[in-house]
């Protein structure tokens, strides 16, 4: 019974106490939101959780630029290339079946239906088309830039440092420098009612895509500067074997901190009362939408690929969930997606590398469901009919506002304003749906970890032949990690 129990512990243990966390966390909330705390209460009361995510915001950038550089210094530039391609491919048929599986639940269900608000504004406002949007992908600082919605650029610009005070590869461009930018959201007024929590902090917005394009590009040009690039590829593989010491170690503070993320928001929350009949329709349909997608759809691609068991390797990301449950971010789960593709599931460690952190930031196929389905429920609110065209408009847009979005918290309603513009809906309502916001997004954040995850399963197997099975040398880095 000991040995079963070290090793139930050993296998297992860390996953139980993250779920009882959650759930620790869910009832230690609700229990002090009776108390109606002070501010500054909550303030320290959130402290753990928000060191939490301190640490897993610290690990991405050492974590991505020295997996990247150093893992495809040793790749070929074909065998990236197809990797490359397979990859992008995979994310954008995910994220459109997606978006149309959205489309076609909040179609059936009609969450918004029958509802009018005093609020519909229909017909203002500057219609943005989806080559805007994915035009400004590319161009988060240029003043061309049309909707000013996006967070980040593919292809970062370096300034000095005297003049931003940061590097700017890592860093988006700051407000002063973009006055018009920001978002469109931020200048709404909510309802009073409504709490409004959208505005990520500075701290947040990690150019993870411009990383990711930099680094990758750097580990490349190394491999092939042969001996003269060997001493900088050495210097990545030892910051990347220290990132995921610290990781492992981190990952038993998580549980703790995750009590307090969880509890700590629930304390923040709206009153449930404010909440309408078809608020919680709306929140049906995209759960359902979810459900359907991430464990239906997706394990289903995963198995017809692979013709592997998806279940099985679903169950080896299952403390990556967890954390994305708790966290709402897909970019600060991404170092406990890796520990647990490479422990868990065996992915080989250069198709993880590239395939993780390009998917959180451009495949977020939670978001893109959500997306389609709460612009079509705002329009269903409004009474306003949707023909066949605007809904491709939608399913286009949508696509492209989840590949803009950041791997942050509540990302998605900020790039909303993109797919609600595009057909003439008024981007003020997105008020409408801000009050459930902060949970949806904790399940879309799963399911866009999932998705990211279950790619990395399909393109290594797709790819096979390019990186063949080396379960000795993943299994051999897992134990030096
Ligand atoms: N929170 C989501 C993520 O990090 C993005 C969003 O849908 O708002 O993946």
């Amino acid at each position: 019974v000991r040995e079963y129990v070290k090793d139930y512990i050993r296998k297992n243990g860390l996953l139980t106490l993250s779920v009882l966390a959650v759930i620790t966390g869910c009832v230690l909330g609700f229990t002090l939101r009776g108390l109606d705390l002070s501010t500054q209460a909550k303030i320290y009361f959130s402290f753990p959780g928000e060191l939490l995510m301190r640490i897993l915001k610290m690990l991405i950038l050492p974590l991505i630029t020295s997996s990247l550089m150093s893992g495809l210094s040793s790749m070929e530039s074909k065998a990236f290339c197809r990797m490359g391609v397979l990859t992008v491919t995979y994310y954008l048929w995910t994220t459109f079946i997606a978006v149309v599986v959205g489309i076609v639940l909040v179609l059936i269900i009609k969450p918004g239906y029958g509802t009018h608000t005093e609020s519909s504004r229909l017909g203002g406002g500057q219609v943005i088309t989806s080559a805007d949007a994915l035009l400004d992908l590319v161009r988060y600082d240029c003043p061309k830039k049309i909707c000013q919605v996006y967070k980040t650029d593919i292809i970062p610009i370096i300034k000095p440092p005297v003049n931003t005070g940061r590097p700017n590869f890592v860093y988006l461009m700051p407000d002063e420098d973009n006055p018009k930018g920001r978002t469109v959201l931020l200048e709404l007024t909510p309802p009073p009612d409504i709490e409004y929590t959208t505005r990520p902090s500075r701290s947040q917005q990690m150019n993870v895509l411009g990383i990711v394009i930099f680094s990758a590009t750097m580990g490349l040009l190394l491999g092939k500067m042969g001996e003269r690039g060997a001493p900088l590829v050495n210097v990545c593989q030892c910051i990347n074997e220290c990132v995921m010491k610290i990781i492992n170690a981190a990952v038993w503070y998580f549980p703790f901190g995750i009590i307090f993320l969880v509890a700590g928001k629930i304390l923040d929350m709206n009153d449930p009362s404010t909440l309408g009949k078809k608020l919680g329709w709306y929140g049906v349909t995209v759960m359902a939408g979810l459900f359907v997608h991430g464990l239906i759809l997706l394990p289903f691609f995963y198995f017809i690929l692979t013709w592997k068991n998806p279940f099985t390797y679903i169950r080896g990301l299952l403390q990556a969930m967890v954390i994305a449950l708790a966290t709402s971010s897909s970019s600060a789960t991404l170092p406990i997606t890796m520990k647990c593709l490479l422990e868990n599931c065996r992915v080989d460690r250069q198709i993880a590398r590239f395939v993780l952190p390009v998917g959180a930031t451009i495949n977020m196929d939670g978001t893109a469901l959500y997306e389609a389905v709460a612009a079509i429920f705002i329009a269903q609110v409004n009474d306003y009919e949707l023909d066949f065209g605007q809904l491709v408009t939608i399913s286009i847009t949508a696509t492209a506002a989840s590949i803009g979005a950041a791997g942050i918290p509540q990302a998605g309603l900020v790039t909303m304003v993109i797919v609600l513009s595009s057909v003439g809906l008024p981007a003020d309502d997105i008020t409408l749906i801000v009050a459930i916001d902060w949970i949806l997004d904790r399940f879309r954040t799963m399911i866009n970890v999932l998705g990211d995850a279950l790619a990395a399963g399909i393109i290594g197997h797709l790819c096979r032949k390019d990186f063949p099975p080396d379960r000795a040398a993943n299994a051999n880095g897992a134990a030096q990690d």
